[in-house]
């Protein structure tokens, strides 16, 4: 409890000197605590000083938890790769799913999202510096992508999602991020109206701040290294 609580407080603390140092205002970035690998005790610590939105990646991992945690009032994000067998649950379980990069689990989604529910937020995940060890897809081919998801009745385009090549310098973690932010200006000129862009993490969070995140996602600063 008490690390947590002492973590949690820093990275509050360091997202809100990241915006101010880039004259944004800290409240327009939601703080995602990315809680893969760690056990429920530690949601619910997090939970009970104040945070309410948490990502996992693994599907059964994530079932558990939310079993466990039944009585708390949280907004899941699924950020892990979506197989198609995976969706159904996925579209029934989650808030959010921020690594959508192909229409046909986007389509299935939306097809099997409950309609007692509102739409499922969900963000494109484009692999910016274009690494084959990851998901995502290439800026070309996002405009695309997203006009056939903006059509999608049980999902809700929210924006865009990246997770970088490492990097030295901030200079050099913000071009990544500048990218990502500029695609999403695009996006919105041509009439797709999204709001978020899901980048920074725990090593590169402040630069992702300076170039617009509006939702920075956290594991090892909030709950320590993961085994
Ligand atoms: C694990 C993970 C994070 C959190 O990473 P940290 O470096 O521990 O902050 C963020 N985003 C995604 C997609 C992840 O898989």
């Amino acid at each position: 409890m008490k690390n947590i609580e002492i973590n949690l407080n820093h990275v509050r603390a360091q997202i809100a000197e990241a915006a101010l140092a880039c004259e944004r205002d800290p409240d327009s970035i939601l703080l995602l605590a990315v809680s893969k690998r760690k056990p429920s005790s530690d949601i619910r610590c997090a939970w009970q000083l104040g945070q309410r939105d948490f990502g996992e990646n693994y599907l059964q991992e994530a079932q558990q938890k939310m079993q466990e945690l039944e009585d708390l009032d949280i907004t899941w994000h699924f950020i892990g790769a979506i197989q198609s067998n995976k969706t159904r649950n996925i579209a029934e379980a989650f808030d959010w799913a921020h690594c959508i990069d192909r229409v046909k689990i986007a389509r299935r989604l939306s097809d099997q999202r409950p309609s007692n529910l509102p739409p499922l937020n969900v963000c494109i995940q484009v692999n910016i510096d274009h690494e084959s060890s990851k998901a995502g897809i290439d800026l070309g081919e996002l405009p695309e992508l997203a006009q056939a998801i903006y059509q999608l009745p049980g999902i809700r385009l929210r924006g865009l999602m990246t997770i970088p090549a490492p990097r030295e310098t901030f200079a050099e973690q913000r071009a990544s991020f500048a990218q990502l932010a500029a695609a999403m200006s695009e996006l919105q000129r041509q009439g797709i109206s999204c709001d978020t862009l899901s980048m920074g993490m725990t090593h590169d969070m402040e630069a992702a701040i300076f170039e617009g995140s509006t939702l920075v996602r956290i594991g090892t600063a909030i709950f320590g290294e993961r085994d």
